[in-house]
């Protein structure tokens, strides 16, 4: 069934649904821990360039502080080929050099024998200079180049100092040569920047890798960071060693890689709750689709019409059965709002006031009414309402269930009939019994007009023969007149068996009235003395004529009667003549009831007799039919009223009805 509801699209099931989320949270933590290792690498090849960068401006700073002391020397020993200045001014030349640079510690000038002629700054050991200063000087001598010698070390230094060997020529003779010896560790310390010694630990190393001067201002080198590049001394191999005091780079990747396990962590279980959330959700709505299965299963099997609708009467809702009882499809119901489709013209009126109490949040919770088909059949319907109340406890509108109560109807109406032509069919039976009766009884007063009649004639024949005696006319005359008055009586009498009779048989609608007990028993009197004489049973009615009305069908009421006091003279009929004592009495029961008694002194109900007495063909009689007492309770029911037996105190039984008082005045 169509409705606002409309049911979830099914989610695809198996893990296929996690496979790409899960690869994507992968990969993000592969991205993720990717990053922090890519920004150390950065870092720490920025690191590495910048040593590299700096190393090399170190080495120029020191290659060319030598390179400038070279000169200065070269420019020292021309002069010294060519001529011999005088001591004084040669001293103040060299004291000129070694206040350029610190790092110079001795000059030695050696004539072409090798013999000083002039030297200053630190003394020269006893044995002379080293082996490779030595090796250096032939060098030199051979090539006409300055050399360097390797580094050795001279009073407390192991290594640090380096001999400079320049050979002075003078027209192509070689007129001996000058040494400069340098500090390396005051070279270093002189000519590389703080700030550079702050980071760095420096180091100069001979060929043998040993350390031949260093300077570590900020604190020994982490070995992370480092570099090395030859000073390219002619003749010495002197290597520049820098090593960086910073370490690999780790605050950055710290908080990175902690920030993305937590990160991680957290996506994690934020993802883990999420599965589970879904994991619930897609249970719910199972359960729910399940839910909407069944629901929509029970309605659409309901033999009862479902139809909701909201506060203002609009239809929100009808199940297939009430689109069957008012045959229209719900798309021509749903949404629609009053006049109805399906609202029958003749019943506008009931249908509106009923509408007005919906609206006005009263609503008959059970009524029947009748409604109109698309076919315009009638069809009669019960309507049950009930306030339809939402999740929150508020009050959302109306549902009714409506019953096609068309069967039921043509079943009671069948039933109705069928009991009718029962009853018909018992008073006929009734009928045939007391027909003969009727005609012996008739047979009676029409034997009594007969006679009557005649005795009139003779009378009249009489006056007529006797002539003008006068006192004789005027008996004839009385006689005449009474023979007359009693065949009239007569005549009415039979009229009224007849009528009565007649009334009791035809057949006719329940028809209920106002209705004076005291009347119907005067009715039927003529009819049941009938019976009580042929039976020689004797009538007494004690029925008070103050007695208030009732409402009731007359004819019905007399069959009642009719039937109970036949029955009462049956049970008569085998006890002693003088008992024989038939008495209809009436009163004003407790309840505010008029009860009327039919009471015997027969031979009494045995209670086997009385367990089965108002079924229906149950009879003891040989020609009984058995439907007397049914039809009494019938009728007497079908008033609102009860029938019962209690036995007569003074032996037989008494039969009691009760019928509801009418308020209005009596119909006589
Ligand atoms: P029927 O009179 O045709 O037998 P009823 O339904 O009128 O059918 O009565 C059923 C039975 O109830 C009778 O056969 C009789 O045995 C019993 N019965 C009815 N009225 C009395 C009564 N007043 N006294 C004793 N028995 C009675």
């Amino acid at each position: 069934m169509k409705t606002s509801f409309t049911s979830p699209r099914p989610v695809p099931e198996g893990p296929w649904r996690w496979l790409v989320p899960v690869l994507l949270v992968l990969l993000f933590l592969l991205v993720l821990l990717w990053l922090p290792w890519q920004a150390r690498q950065m870092e720490s090849n920025e690191r590495q360039e910048q040593l590299i960068a700096d190393t090399l401006w170190v080495e120029q700073t020191l290659r060319f502080e030598l390179a400038r002391s070279e000169e200065a020397l070269a420019a020292l020993g021309a002069d010294l080929a060519i001529e011999t200045p005088p001591p004084a001014a040669l001293q103040a030349r060299l004291t000129q050099m070694f206040k350029n640079g610190h790092e110079l510690q001795r000059i030695i000038w050696y004539d072409a024998n090798g013999q000083v002629k002039a030297s200053r700054g630190l003394e020269l050991p006893p044995d002379g200079l080293t082996q490779s200063s030595r090796d250096a000087a032939v060098m030199s001598r051979s090539t006409r180049l300055g050399r360097y010698s390797e580094p050795y070390g001279a009073k407390g230094l192991v290594h640090g100092l380096i001999d400079f060997h320049l050979p002075l020529y003078h027209a192509g003779k070689y007129m001996g040569s000058l040494v400069a010896t340098y500090n390396l560790q005051t070279l270093l310390d002189e000519n590389v920047p703080w700030w550079f010694a702050q980071d760095n630990a420096l180091a100069l190393l001979d060929r043998d890798d040993h350390v031949v001067a260093q300077r570590a201002a900020g604190g020994p080198g982490r070995g992370v960071y480092t570099h090395k590049r030859a000073l390219d001394l002619p003749g010495s191999q002197i290597v520049l060693s820098t090593d960086s005091v910073k370490g690999a780079p780790k605050l950055l990747p710290n908080l990175l890689v902690g920030s993305v396990v937590v990160l991680a962590l957290g996506l994690v279980i934020s993802l883990v709750a999420l599965w589970r959330h879904i994991a619930r959700t897609i249970a719910a709505e199972n359960a729910l689709r399940q839910q909407m299965a069944f629901r929509t299963a029970m309605e659409d099997s309901l033999l009862t019409g479902l139809r909701a609708r909201d506060l203002e009467g609009r239809v929100t809702y009808v199940n297939p059965a009430f689109c069957r009882i008012v045959g229209l499809p719900p798309e021509e119901l749903l949404g629609k709002t009053p006049p109805m489709p399906y609202w029958a013209p003749e019943a506008m009126a009931e249908y509106e006031s009923r509408f007005r109490q919906v609206l006005s949040g009263h609503a008959t919770p059970q009524f029947e009414t009748v409604f109109q088909r698309s076919d315009g059949v009638r069809v009669p319907v019960l309507v049950f309402e009930a306030p339809l109340v939402d999740a929150n406890g508020q009050h959302t509108g109306w549902m009714s269930s409506i019953l096609d109560i068309t069967d039921r109807k043509r079943a009671e109406e069948l039933n109705r009939q069928q009991q009718e032509k029962l009853e018909t069919s018992a008073r006929l039976a009734t009928m045939g019994e007391i027909s003969s009766m009727l005609a012996h009884e008739l047979n009676q007063p029409l034997a009594a007009i007969s006679s009557y009649t005649a005795g009139a004639l003779n009378v009249l024949a009489r006056a007529d023969g006797a002539g003008a005696d006068g006192a004789k006319t005027a008996l004839d005359a009385g006689m005449l007149k009474r023979a007359l008055e009693q065949a009239n009586t007569q005549a009415r009498r039979a009229g009224q068996i007849i009528r009565s009779v007649h009334e009791f048989v035809k057949k006719r609608e329940p028809r209920r009235e106002t209705v004076a007990i005291p009347h119907v028993v005067d009715g039927i009197r003529a009819l049941v003395e009938l019976q009580a004489r042929q039976s020689y049973v004797s009538l007494v009615v004690d029925v008070p004529p103050d007695l208030p009305p009732v409402l009731a069908d007359r004819v019905l009421i007399e069959q009642v009667l009719l039937n109970l006091t036949r029955n009462a003279i049956e049970a008569m009929q085998a006890i002693d003549p003088e008992r024989r004592v038939l008495r209809i009495a009436a009163e004003m029961s407790e309840q505010g009831q008029v009860a009327v008694s039919v009471i015997d002194n027969g031979h009494g109900i045995a209670p086997e007799v009385a367990e089965r007495l108002f079924s229906p063909f149950f009879s003891t009689k040989a020609e009984g039919m058995g439907m007397g007492l049914s039809i009494c309770r019938t009728a007497i029911e079908f008033h609102g009223g009860t029938l019962t037996h209690a036995a007569n105190p003074g032996g037989g039984t008494v039969f009691t009805f009760t019928l509801q008082q009418a308020q209005e005045a009596p119909v006589t």
